[in-house]
């Protein structure tokens, strides 16, 4: 795609802010702001966001000042996002909020602490989603306006958060029957699973590569395009140390990817024939996509973290520690409902504690985790 001589090729799909199904508390309009950027910025204003900063993506926190957490991995998010959005002419806005808010229900210790919760639940028979517990922030946890609870946010931004990385299916929750369960999200949001995965394989790789994970050799061996792309840098920049020419080519490795996206998405929009928002939420599939050689580049990148990072000793090791962590702390609090919070220990005596207790687990930062557990269970 050639944005050169395509001057915003889909504004047509474009969800514009005039267009939205509003709030569940009416507002008066804002003067100056569209309701996509309100939303925005109340998202960033909101504590939940700020908690990201002490939430790991993939490396421990404390180890390096150079690794990302979950918050400067939002905003890389937010970037790429941004750019598809911007280049596709659809809302860059609302593609910026839902990339904002896309990871604000993680629970501390990434992946970790998510299958740990699930874990936990499913002895009650329900489980743990962080898509719908950052729905639950942005509806009630965040308490920072007086005429309603949470952020009040838009219709779009609040199917967003529950949609963005998967459809749902009709009757699978009350909960979520409202965000229209047999329809697919608007393009906006259709961009952030693919923003965060084209997001995340690079700057995982940047991650693991300067802890020492594996050899330029070892990821040229495992990934074709990187390789291609390693001889032509090492080409330009014969004199470069290793480390610049590995992040030269890591930077043309993001370009590849989000290239494809767009060009991806341009013929799968192509080929569907769709014009409208309404005919881009009733297509049976999603159209937002990488073209087939930019898939198989990030599964390949993909594959790669798995087996030499993801599984790695170091980060298995770790992962099992905070699982316990989260293990005991929730076994401590169902036998020591007293000493939760007092807003948390109200609502466990209503009734469904296992909910609370996980609420609360699933709000905190891996910091606060540690010592809480330190406090209560070391
Ligand atoms: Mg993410």
């Amino acid at each position: 795609m050639n944005p050169a001589n395509s001057d915003k090729p889909f504004a047509a799909l474009r969800l514009r802010p005039e267009m939205s199904r509003g709030r569940r508390y009416p507002e008066l309009a804002h003067p100056y702001r569209t309701e996509f950027q309100r939303d925005r910025d109340r998202v960033i204003h909101a504590r939940a966001f700020r908690r990201l900063e002490n939430k790991t993506q993939v490396f421990p926190a404390g180890v390096s000042d150079h690794f990302r957490n979950r918050l400067t991995h939002t905003m890389e998010v937010a970037q790429i996002a941004r750019t598809v959005a911007a280049t596709l002419g659809v809302d860059e806005d609302l593609t910026e909020t839902l990339a904002l808010v896309h990871d604000i229900g993680h629970p501390p210790f990434a992946h970790a602490g998510e299958d740990e919760l699930r874990r936990q639940m499913e002895r009650f028979g329900e489980t743990f989603d962080h898509n719908l517990h950052g729905l639950r922030i942005v509806e009630s946890f965040e308490a920072r306006y007086a005429r309603f609870p949470g952020l009040n946010l838009t219709f779009e931004v609040r199917e967003g958060i529950v949609k963005h990385s998967r459809d749902l299916t009709p009757g699978e929750s009350p909960e979520l029957d409202a965000y229209l369960p047999e329809q697919r999200p608007p393009i906006e949001a259709q961009i952030i699973d693919l923003a965060d995965e084209v997001a995340y394989n690079t700057a995982d790789l940047d991650d693991a590569y300067s802890a020492g994970f594996f050899t330029i050799d070892e990821v040229r061996g495992a990934v074709p395009a990187f390789s291609d792309i390693w001889e032509a840098v090492e080409m330009q920049f014969p004199g470069a140390e290793e480390r610049v020419q590995f992040l030269e080519t890591l930077r043309q490795v993001i370009n590849l990817l989000v290239s494809g996206l767009l060009d991806g998405t341009a013929n799968a929009i192509q080929a569907a024939g769709v014009a409208t928002v309404e005919e881009v939420r009733r297509h049976p599939r999603r159209l937002v996509g990488l073209t087939e050689s930019a898939a198989a580049t990030g599964r390949e990148l993909k594959r790669f973290l798995h087996r030499r990072v993801y599984n790695s000793e170091e980060l298995l090791r770790e992962r099992h520690r905070s699982v316990r962590m989260i293990a005991e702390l929730f076994a401590y609090y169902e036998a020591n409902p007293d000493r939760l919070p007092s807003l948390y220990r109200d609502q466990a005596e209503e009734g469904h504690s296992h909910r609370v207790i996980c609420s609360y687990i699933a709000g905190m930062t891996d910091g606060y985790c540690q010592r809480i557990y330190n406090e209560l269970l070391a």
